[in-house]
């Protein structure tokens, strides 16, 4: 009889390792706590580097698990039991399920930005969310600000929740300056008159092709990057939005005002991650997401045996980044469930 496999979260990782391990002969079953599948990657119209449309990614991934994996959605887990070396998976509405391992696919959530009290995000109208402004390209409409004028003047502020010790966050959440730099262009495409502002502490383009990215920013659309971070945005009488910003490059205060502020927020673990990592007893790194076992050589393995981790569940990821984790975790998945000891080779050398 086939082994089980239970993948817990249907986002890119929850999907893609459901398809290549249903593809290699394993009984999966995949818990999704929502009604659709996709993850977060529902939300973005158009993705970085290529501008491919985020819908063309999930249709792959859907078709990757059309047939041979069983979906289960709005799957609320209650109890997860471990016996001998099987676990038993119990949902809220009584179904359960047994597994041979448990790959954990739980994802991120987003930085609350009503947090940054000073950069007036909930408070004043026009102060939007990176997600936000997501949604308005999904929506296709014309950009308009949320009081109802063309925008002007946009200013987008990066490391919103990231890279910040006073929110708690000491980590880099990596995606948010391509995606400034993506949603600056795209906001330059549908409004050839617009001004843009990019307020950053360091531009961490490190993924293919995002340098070139940045270059076609700065040299096709004449987008301006500045090197500093918002310390206060305050309400304007025309609902506009005045930033006050230290220029950290040229080292003087600047005031800018703008029609519209996008704070790109960054990732923090999922309430779903914690959830499932606190019924499970999984350790947490410092950065609050999944602790691996290795950081180098067992980045998918858990500190229960027969538990393993995919995607941004373990810190934050490009899609790229996912699908890759989530093919590397099927390999280890495959390899215990195959009776091979994984671990052996790091504990003998760095133990
Ligand atoms: C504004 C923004 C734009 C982005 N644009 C791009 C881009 O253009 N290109 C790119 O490469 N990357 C982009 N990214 C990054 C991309 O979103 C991530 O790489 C990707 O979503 C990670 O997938 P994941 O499966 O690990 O997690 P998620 O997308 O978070 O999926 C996790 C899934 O698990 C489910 N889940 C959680 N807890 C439970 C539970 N207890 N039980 C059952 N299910 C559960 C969730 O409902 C969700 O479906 C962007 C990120 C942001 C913030
Ligand atoms: S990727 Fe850029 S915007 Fe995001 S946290 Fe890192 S440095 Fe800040």
């Amino acid at each position: 009889m086939a082994k089980k496999v239970v993948v817990i979260g249907g986002g890119i990782a929850g999907m893609e390792s459901s398809a290549y391990l249903a593809e290699m002969g394993y009984d999966v079953t995949l818990l999704e706590k929502e009604n659709s599948l996709g993850g977060h990657l529902r939300n973005w119209e158009r993705l970085f580097p290529t501008m491919r449309l985020g819908q063309e990614v999930l249709d792959f991934l859907k078709l990757g698990i059309e047939t041979k994996v069983n979906v289960i959605r709005n799957a609320n887990i209650l109890k997860i039991n471990r016996i001998d070396k099987r676990f038993q998976i119990e949902l809220e509405r009584g179904a359960s399920f047994n597994a041979d391992a448990l790959l954990i696919t739980t994802g991120y959530d987003l930085f609350d930005a009503t947090k940054k009290e000073e950069y007036g995000y909930g408070i004043y109208d026009n102060v939007i969310t990176s997600a936000e402004l997501e949604k308005m390209f999904m929506e296709g409409k014309s950009i308009l600000t949320p009081t109802g004028k063309i925008p002007k003047k946009i200013g987008l502020i990066h490391c919103v929740g990231s890279r910040d010790e006073k929110v708690g966050h000491v980590y880099c959440s990596k995606v948010c300056c391509v995606t400034a730099v993506k949603q600056a262009i795209e906001l330059k495409e549908k409004l050839s008159a617009v001004e843009i502002y990019c307020f950053y502490m360091d531009m961490r383009m490190y993924g293919m092709h995002f340098e070139s990215l940045y270059k076609e920013a700065q040299e096709k659309h004449a987008i301006n990057f500045i090197r500093g971070r918002l310390s206060e945005a305050c309400e304007n009488q025309d609902q506009s939005i005045l930033i006050k910003v230290e220029d950290t490059l040229a080292g003087r205060p600047l005031k800018l005002s703008v029609d519209l502020l996008v704070l790109m927020v960054g990732f923090i673990p999922s309430k779903g991650t914690k959830e499932i990592g606190k019924l499970m007893e999984l350790e947490f790194g410092t950065n609050g997401f999944y602790k691996t076992k290795d950081q180098h050589t067992l980045t998918n393995v858990s500190n229960i045996p027969g538990v393993f981790f995919a995607g941004s569940c373990t810190g934050p990821k490009t899609i790229t980044n996912t699908v890759t984790d989530a093919r590397a975790a099927v390999t280890t998945v495959a390899s215990y469930l195959e009776g091979y000891n994984l671990e052996i080779r790091t504990k003998a050398f760095f133990q």
